[in-house]
Formats: C-alpha cells, structure tokens, sequence
C-alpha cells in the first residue's frame, strides 16, 4: 500500500521502479524535544524526578509511583478479599489468613503428621489441625509435640484456643 502510494505520488517511471536505496530517503526535519517545567499532575519534572523508559519516553516518578502504588493495592484487596487483613505499623496491609496458609490446608499433610511421618514444610494451619487431630486422640501432650514438632506449650496453646485442653471437653 505505501509502495503504492508512493507510484501514484511520483508517477511510474519508465525503466520500472528505482533499485533500493537509489533514491535518497526522505528529508525529516527533527523535532524540538520541549520538556514542560512540570508533569500534567503538578509534579516538578527536575533531575530526581524525570526519567526516560527503554524507548526514551519520558516520564514522571512520582505519577508512575502512584500508579503502581494504587495497582498494588487494588490487586492486595482482590487477592485477599474475606481473609482476616490487618494493617501493619507503618501503614501497609498484611494478611493474616495467607500468612498461616489457612486458604490451602493440605489433608495430606496434616495427616501425615499425625501418624508420625512429618514432611519438612508444615503451614501454622496445618500444624494446629494435625495438633488438634492427636488431642483429639488423647495422645499426651509430649507425643502430640514431637510428632508436630513443636514446643509442649505451643500445643498446649492450640488445644487452649480451640477450647479442648481439658479430657472432659475431649469426650472421654
Ligand atoms: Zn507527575
Ligand atoms: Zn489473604
């Protein structure tokens, strides 16, 4: 199409079409590059906040802070929407569901430390399930921390919030 063009712009020749490159290129005049003082939101474009992408597009720091700031964000509430977020000291969210990996809850680990053969990596909720699992068993707290492998106390702990330390709770 642009080959096209150009044979109804020039007219057809008579010895057929210029071999490439025997025609010199077009003459382009460059173009001023004009940086505004400031970006379109406010923000001085000086040496600390100007900067120029791979293809040497420029372009504000500050405004492409915002912008991931805000696409992070977005993205952290649908990712962890219903979970239990808290908001940490110096003002960033944290969830607490995905840090005790409550959403995948493997069954298979869980019971393989209960019957004994613990694997290397146990999420906080899976270790409360399997810990659960042996009260529940009425195995002594010693077994229930080696096979969980963790403190006597810290099992002790899970079984005190779930409400089952004492044996007439455990239905014995
Ligand atoms: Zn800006
Ligand atoms: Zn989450």
């Amino acid at each position: 199409m642009a080959c096209y063009a150009r044979w109804v712009y020039h007219g057809r020749p008579a010895g057929g079409p210029p071999a490439p490159g025997a025609t010199a290129p077009k003459p382009r005049a460059p173009r001023p590059r004009v940086i505004p003082d400031r970006c379109r939101h406010g923000h001085a474009l000086d040496a600390t906040n100007l900067r120029f992408d791979g293809n040497g597009v420029r372009y504000c720091r500050a405004c492409r802070y915002v912008i991931e700031k805000t696409y992070n964000e977005r993205q952290f509430t649908y990712r962890h929407d219903g979970h239990d977020v808290i908001p940490t000291r110096d003002g960033r969210r944290y969830c607490r569901t995905c840090n005790r990996g409550e959403q995948d809850v493997d069954a298979v680990v869980v019971e393989r430390v209960v019957s004994g053969d613990r694997p290397a990596r146990v999420s906080a909720a899976e270790l409360e399930a399997a810990v659960v699992q042996l009260r529940l068993h009425q195995y002594p707290y010693s077994l229930i921390a080696d096979r969980a492998g963790c403190s006597v106390r810290h099992a002790w702990w899970i079984c005190d919030r779930v409400g089952i330390t004492s044996t007439r709770e455990v239905g014995a």
